[in-house]
């Protein structure tokens, strides 16, 4: 029952969520670079409070109530780190093994690993100036790194369900479901990075918006994965919520934040980030 509920709330999250980001680009077959940037900044200012101020100081509350060592902190530092570790390593290859298709897409523009993520959105934004097969690659890139980076995602909603002491009577208050909701709400521009170079690129709208909802079903995998791991015990929920934290704030600042900056050189989307940071804190507070 219990993992019948995350499982459909992340489907609404992730595969709604993405699907419907897919279709808002089908319609108006292009973003607006600057609302998507705010709306990206926004979240990720979200999921960092949320992140340090709930996930990450769960533990410590849990320590001080006596139920774990004195050392739990130290714990939690070794369990975000490597979730941050695999998740940057995880890119790492994804971005190799997706490079020699790039330096078909642009060969003046470089592309190093590091580069990839520039590159896919200089594609993605540039449309008018690029040739329909490179837009499709690039959209398929797109919806490759999403898809990954929802496990993430969803690791986060499974674990900070895991906190929960009755899963039934908390499933629509606390952290898991703000973070299901931010997450799904984060989805859409997102979604929509990924329909709008497939469609430009000559794909039909009904089978991109498919194939972008489908690259909300990791989420899903991500939640189970976190819920189940928190639920062992005390020790495997530390770990596991160490682990999702470390892995959303790769997303945070490898990915979020970069993206949001290269779409907008302004201020604007770290103020956005601040009052998401904000947001989040009075979302877990209260
Ligand atoms: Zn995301």
């Amino acid at each position: 029952m219990e993992y019948l509920a995350i499982i459909l709330i992340t489907l609404i999250s992730g595969v709604v969520g993405t699907g419907l980001g897919g279709l808002v680009g089908a319609v108006l077959r292009r973003d607006s670079n600057k609302i998507v940037s705010l709306l990206l900044s926004f979240a990720a200012g979200i999921m960092l409070a949320v992140v340090c101020f709930d996930l990450m100081s769960e533990p410590v509350e849990m320590m001080r109530a006596g139920q774990l060592p004195s050392y739990t902190p130290i714990v939690v530092v070794a369990a975000v780190i490597v979730g941050y570790g695999v998740v940057y390593l995880l890119n790492f290859l994804i971005d190799r093994s997706t490079n020699k298709e790039v330096k078909h897409i642009d060969s003046n523009h470089p592309s190093t690993a590091d580069d990839l993520d520039e590159l896919i959105h200089a594609d993605h934004f540039e449309t008018h100036k690029k040739s329909q097969s490179n837009l499709f690659v690039a959209g398929l890139i797109m919806m490759i790194a999403i898809a990954l980076h929802n496990l993430p995602e969803g690791m986060v909603i499974g674990a900070s369900y895991a906190i929960e002491e009755n899963l039934t009577a908390n499933l629509f208050s606390g952290s898991g479901f703000i973070m299901a909701i931010v997450i799904g709400l984060h989805n859409i521009p997102e979604g929509m990075a990924v329909s709008v170079p497939l469609i430009s690129g000559g794909m039909g709208k009904a089978k991109a918006v498919s194939l972008t909802a489908l690259s909300g079903l990791p989420t899903v995998f991500g939640a189970l994965l976190g819920f189940a791991l928190g639920g062992i015990n005390d020790i495997m929920l530390v770990l596991s919520l160490g682990f999702a934290s470390g892995a959303m704030l790769y997303v945070v600042f490898g990915e979020l934040l970069p993206e949001s900056i290269l779409m907008w050189k302004s201020k604007l989307p770290a103020l956005s980030l601040f009052l998401g940071v904000l947001t989040g804190f009075l979302l877990v507070m209260f």
